[in-house]
């Protein structure tokens, strides 16, 4: 092996062990964000008992695997949610770093893909998706645009590559999907008289589309109505969701996003070359 080869080993390893200690943060993030509650203070303690985790409690997953699930001094059941959470970060990160290679495209999609965790679960269990990690998200994207190649429009439209073309694009995806969800839930409310959507819904589209830009936007909610039907049908079916429940939107969009960012451009040029072969 050369050295090369090993540095990017070694890099993604890295990569891979600080994507799950980020990943035991988003946990903490998870379940305090939606009840109001401060990320920092206090420690992470037992909710049974009271104890607060030692450090060698805090060892992402492995710590689970050793302590069997369960509280190290009351025996209570930990959900397998702690480990499953680390392991899908690290995962991510991972992921991205071997797709893009260890570059900007990478390091840029990483604070967006722990975002997408945390609303996945956090509209989950509270159809919640907290203004405290949709809004910096969308800050972030729109910072760090300059750097984000992803925004490079698929080949053939609207030039590609520049800083202005990002920045622009970065900011046309975010208001593209802050309007189109506006418009929907606006849609929603004179047709069905209720809320479609909180705001966070919005909220969390401008944050996808300050990373993914116009196109990934389309890519990412063409994706969200596909998850969204294949997840809902079945409750619709089985009469335990009406048709005016509050979906949790924010379930479709994170996984739907996550494979746009992944491959929303490759899904782009397949389709405009369907569309140059018609
Ligand atoms: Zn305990």
């Amino acid at each position: 092996m050369s050295a090369a080869e090993l540095l990017r080993l070694e890099m993604l390893v890295a990569l891979g062990v600080v994507g799950a200690v980020v990943g035991s943060f988003l946990n903490v993030c998870i379940y305090r964000l939606p009840i109001g509650k401060s990320v920092v203070t206090p420690p992470s303690a037992c909710p049974r008992c009271g104890q607060r985790l030692k450090p060698w409690h805090n060892v992402p997953i492995v710590s689970w695997i050793l302590l069997r699930g369960r509280c190290a001094c009351c025996h209570e059941p930990i959900s397998v949610r702690y480990p499953l959470v680390e392991a899908l970060n690290a995962g991510l990160w991972l992921g991205a770093g071997l797709h893009f290679g260890l570059d900007a495209r990478t390091f840029v999609l990483l604070p967006l893909l722990s975002a997408l965790v945390v609303l996945f679960f956090t509209d989950y269990d509270h159809q919640l998706l907290p203004d405290k990690v949709t809004l910096p998200s969308a800050a972030i994207g729109l910072a760090v645009a300059a750097w984000n190649p992803l925004l490079d429009l698929a080949p053939g439209f609207l030039g590609q590559g520049g800083v202005l073309s990002r920045l622009a694009s970065s900011a046309a995806g975010a208001a593209l999907g802050y309007g189109l969800f506006f418009t929907l839930a606006m849609v929603w409310q004179v047709l069905f008289a209720r809320d479609a959507m909180g705001g966070g819904d919005l909220k969390m589209m401008l944050a996808v589309g300050a990373f993914l830009g116009l196109g990934g936007v389309l890519v990412t909610i063409f994706l969200a109505s596909i998850v969204g039907t294949l997840l809902s049908l079945p409750y619709l079916l089985s009469g335990r969701w009406g048709m005016t429940r509050q979906l949790p939107f924010g379930c479709f969009l994170a996984p739907a996003a996550a494979i746009t960012a992944f491959w929303g451009n490759q899904l782009i040029s397949w389709y405009v070359g369907l569309l140059m072969l018609a």
